[in-house]
C-alpha cells in the first residue's frame, strides 16, 4: 500500500485546527501537536477576546462544520459601528443600507473560547485527522528528504510537510530558520465582559478618548458587551487589582456613563500588544499559518480572518496538489502561498502599525489628525455606504478594486476597530 502524505501541524489553535479540518478527506495523514490537554481543548476556557467576523470568514466557517456547531447565544450581529473622538457625543457612523435593522449585519462577534472549541469538535469524526494533546514540540526539522519534529516526551515524528500554527512567538518558525520583524507597541489590551443598563443596539464604538482608547463590542445579549481599554502596562495593572465594584465604577466612568451602570461579568485579560510579521512565510518543508504567519495589532480585528484566508489559499493548493498526484512540499506551490498571503496581509499589517501609532498618540498633532480625518470621512458623501458595500461583498465585487482601502478602513473603523 503507498503510504499517505504526512502533513505534521504544530499548535492546536483555532488556525491549526481549521487546516486540519479543511485538509481532512483527501487521501492525506494529518497529525496536529498541542501542547494543551484535550480537555482544554474540547472545553477551551474563556480569555476574554471576541473575535469580529466578516461575511468571507463566516462563509469559511460554514464550510469548515464550525458555523453550525456555535450555539446562537454566542454570535452577536453587528449592526452599527461608531467611531468617536474626544468628548463627541456622535461620529461616524457604519451602517448596512437598510440601516440597524437590516436583516443582514455588517459582521459578527463571537468568543474566541467558542471559535476554539467547535473547531475541535469539527474534528472528532475525522479518521485522517491525529490530534496529540499534551505533546510539546521542542524541536524540528526539515531538509530536503522530509520535516521531522522531536516532543518534550522524547518521541520523534515524521512526515513530508510542516505547518507552522504556534501563535505569532512561534518557536517552529525559529527552528526553522526564519526571522521575523517584531514591533512593540508598548501598551497593553484589557478585555472583558460586562452588563450594562442602556442596551447597546448591536453598536461597536471605537472611541477615541484624550489618554485612553476604548471600544465596546456588542455581544448576542442587548445588555452585554465586551469593553476593550488600551492603557499603558502600569495603568493596566491597576485596573486588573480592582474590586469588581471598584471596576464597575472605573468602567461607568470611562465609558461616560453613556450606558448607565456597568457591572463587570469577570476579570478583565490583558494583552501586550505586539505585532509581528516574519520575513518569509515559507522556507524548505515548511509553512507558516495563523498568527505564527501574521502576527497582528488587534486594532483591525484581523488576526483570525487572515488565519481562515491563510487557511482556504494553503489548503486549496495542497488540495490541487493531491488530486494532481504531485508532491504537496513542491517549493513551487509553498512559494506560491507565500506570494499570495504576503499580498493579501502585509499591507493591512504595515497600515495597521501606523494607524495603532496615531490612534494612540495624545500629541497634538496625531489628535489634530484623527478629529480631521473622522470629521473628513463623516462630511463626505458615499464614503460610510461604500466602505460597508466593501465589508459586505468583501472578496468579491465591488470591493475588489480597492482592496487596501476596504481593508484598511473597514479593518479598521467599521470591522470592530480597537485602538
Ligand atoms: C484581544 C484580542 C482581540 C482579537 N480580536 C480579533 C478579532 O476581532 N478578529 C480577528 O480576526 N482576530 C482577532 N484577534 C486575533 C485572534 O485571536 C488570533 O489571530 C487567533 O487566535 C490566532 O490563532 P492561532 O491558531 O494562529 O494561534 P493561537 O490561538 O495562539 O494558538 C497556537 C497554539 O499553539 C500551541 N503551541 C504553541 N507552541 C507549541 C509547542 N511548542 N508545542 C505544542 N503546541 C504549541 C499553543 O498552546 C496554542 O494552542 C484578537 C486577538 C487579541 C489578543
Amino acid at each position: 500500500m503507498v503510504k499517505a502524505n504526512r502533513i505534521l501541524i504544530v499548535g492546536a489553535g483555532p488556525a491549526g485546527l481549521s487546516m486540519a479540518r479543511a485538509l481532512s478527506g483527501n487521501g492525506l495523514d494529518i497529525q496536529v501537536f498541542e501542547r494543551a490537554s484535550r480537555e482544554s481543548l474540547a472545553s477551551p476556557p474563556d480569555d476574554g477576546r471576541e473575535i469580529a467576523l466578516t461575511h468571507r470568514s463566516e462563509r469559511l466557517l460554514r464550510e469548515l462544520g464550525h458555523w453550525e456547531r456555535l450555539q446562537a447565544e454566542e454570535i452577536g450581529p453587528l449592526r452599527e459601528a461608531l467611531v468617536l473622538d474626544g468628548n463627541a457625543r456622535d461620529g461616524l457612523r457604519f451602517q448596512m443600507p437598510g440601516g440597524p435593522g437590516d436583516v443582514d449585519p455588517l459582521g459578527w462577534l463571537v468568543p474566541n473560547a467558542a471559535l476554539r472549541r467547535v473547531a475541535f469538535h469539527a474534528l472528532a469524526d475525522r479518521s485522517d485527522v491525529t490530534v496529540h494533546t499534551d505533546a510539546v514540540v521542542t524541536d524540528m526539522a526539515t531538509d530536503g528528504q522530509g520535516a521531522s519534529l522531536a516532543l518534550a516526551d522524547g518521541r520523534r515524528v515524521q512526515g513530508d510537510l510542516l505547518l507552522a500554527a504556534d501563535t505569532r512567538f512561534s518557536s517552529a518558525r525559529r527552528a526553522c530558520g526564519i526571522a521575523a520583524d517584531h514591533h512593540d507597541f508598548a501598551k497593553v489590551m484589557l478585555v472583558g465582559r460586562v452588563r450594562h443598563d442602556e442596551p447597546h443596539r448591536g453598536t461597536a464604538w471605537e472611541w477615541f478618548r484624550y489618554g485612553q482608547t476604548l471600544a465596546l463590542l456588542p455581544l448576542h445579549d442587548p445588555h452585554t458587551a465586551s469593553v476593550v481599554i488600551t492603557v499603558a502596562p502600569a495603568e493596566a495593572l491597576a485596573l486588573q487589582a480592582l474590586s469588581p465594584e471598584s471596576l464597575g465604577e472605573a468602567l461607568c466612568h470611562r465609558f461616560d456613563q453613556r450606558l448607565g451602570a456597568m457591572t463587570p461579568l469577570g476579570p478583565l485579560h490583558a494583552y501586550p500588544l505586539v505585532g509581528v510579521y516574519p520575513r518569509r512565510l515559507v522556507s524548505e518543508r515548511v509553512a507558516l499559518i495563523g498568527d505564527a504567519a501574521v502576527g497582528m495589532h488587534p486594532v483591525t480585528a484581523h488576526g483570525y480572518n487572515f488565519g481562515l484566508l491563510g487557511v482556504a489559499t494553503l489548503s486549496e493548493l495542497l488540495k490541487d496538489a493531491q488530486r494532481r498526484g504531485r508532491p504537496i512540499h513542491d517549493p513551487r506551490l509553498l512559494a506560491d502561498y507565500g506570494r499570495r498571503h504576503r499580498r493579501a496581509t502585509r499591507p493591512l499589517y504595515l497600515a495597521t502599525r501606523l494607524v495603532a501609532g496615531l490612534y494612540t498618540d495624545d500629541r497634538l498633532p496625531a489628535r489634530a489628525l484623527r478629529k480631521a480625518g473622522v470629521a473628513v470621512a463623516t462630511r463626505l458623501p458615499g464614503f460610510a455606504s461604500a466602505v460597508v458595500k466593501g465589508l459586505r461583498d468583501d472578496d468579491r465585487g465591488a470591493s475588489a478594486r480597492w482592496p487596501m482601502t476596504r481593508q484598511l478602513i473597514g479593518g479598521l473603523l467599521s470591522n470592530l476597530s480597537r485602538g
